[in-house]
């Protein structure tokens, strides 16, 4: 039980952008999805992968030696859930009592063993434990002993959500269900990428099928951000092309997904 290993990503200390609080946030390598936009490409494969920049490269010829400017990053450390956990501690002052670790990526969910054993091991420290994930994959277990889970629901429409993510979303639909029934808090997502699922309709149409489960503590609209498009040149991939969201369409649409209507 004590060697498991999870394919990390990165792991980012102090962030306020991935739940409650002060967190630190585990990026698991790897993703079944192939989101159009997705903000974190180099963790959607389960493959070791080297990204590079070429203007930070100072053209030393050392290469073989391991990149000290940045141009050449590999992405992908095999670490135990122990190794993991002993950088999760490190903040555990600045966690207080909202705050925690959030397991992320990726999906998190793809890496079941590893992630059952690092909620084990946060619970056990008492720091808080939460989940982003896709639900395109569902632990009983795992889901019902995290703190929170934030989920998202990309699109309603069947055909559309697989056309932008590879996948159907009605299996993403029957575990939000299946969520509900655990009794974990839910914070439902959509990034909300214009020309794809900026429109009322899909707002409305997902706002109306949470407002169904008990769980769901709040309904976000994420807008989309380029993000992944400086790490999509240095994977070697083209750009994703969408659009930033512009502030009045956002604020439309916010009014579209109350849950409390
Ligand atoms: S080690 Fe880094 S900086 Fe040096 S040549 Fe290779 S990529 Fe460029
Ligand atoms: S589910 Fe997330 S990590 Fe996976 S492809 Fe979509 S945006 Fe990227």
């Amino acid at each position: 039980m004590g060697s498991v290993k999870a394919r990390i990503a990165d792991i980012q200390r102090a962030s306020i952008h991935d739940g409650p609080g002060i967190r630190t946030t585990v990026f698991f390598k790897g993703c079944p999805l192939r989101c159009a936009w997705c903000h974190n490409p180099e963790c959607i494969s389960f493959e070791k992968e080297t990204l590079y920049y070429p203007e930070k490269c100072i053209g030393c010829g050392k290469c073989s030696e391991g990149c000290f400017s940045g141009a050449r990053v590999v992405c992908g450390r095999d670490m135990t859930a122990e190794e993991i956990l002993e950088t999760v501690l490190l903040d555990r002052d600045y966690y207080a009592e909202e705050g925690g670790v959030t397991f992320s990526g990726g999906e998190p969910l793809a890496q079941r063993e590893a992630l059952g054993e690092l909620i084990r091991l946060a619970k056990r420290e008492g720091i808080g434990t939460a989940i982003e994930t896709s639900l395109i994959l569902f632990d009983e277990e795992i889901l019902g002993e995290a703190d929170l889970v934030m989920a998202d629901l990309k699109i309603w429409d069947e055909e559309r959500h697989r056309a932008y993510t590879g996948v159907s979303n009605r299996e993403i639909l029957s575990h939000f269900k299946l969520l509900d029934r655990l009794g974990t808090p839910v914070i439902a997502r959509t990034p909300v990428i214009p020309g794809v699922n900026d429109d009322r309709e899909n707002v409305e149409k997902t706002r109306d099928f949470l407002r169904s489960l008990r769980n769901v503590i709040r309904y976000e609209l994420l807008p989309y951000h380029p993000l992944g498009e400086d790490k999509r040149r240095a994977l070697g991939l083209p750009p994703a092309g969408f659009p930033v969201p512009d502030r009045g369409k956002m604020e439309e649409l916010r009014r579209y997904a109350d849950l409390r209507g």
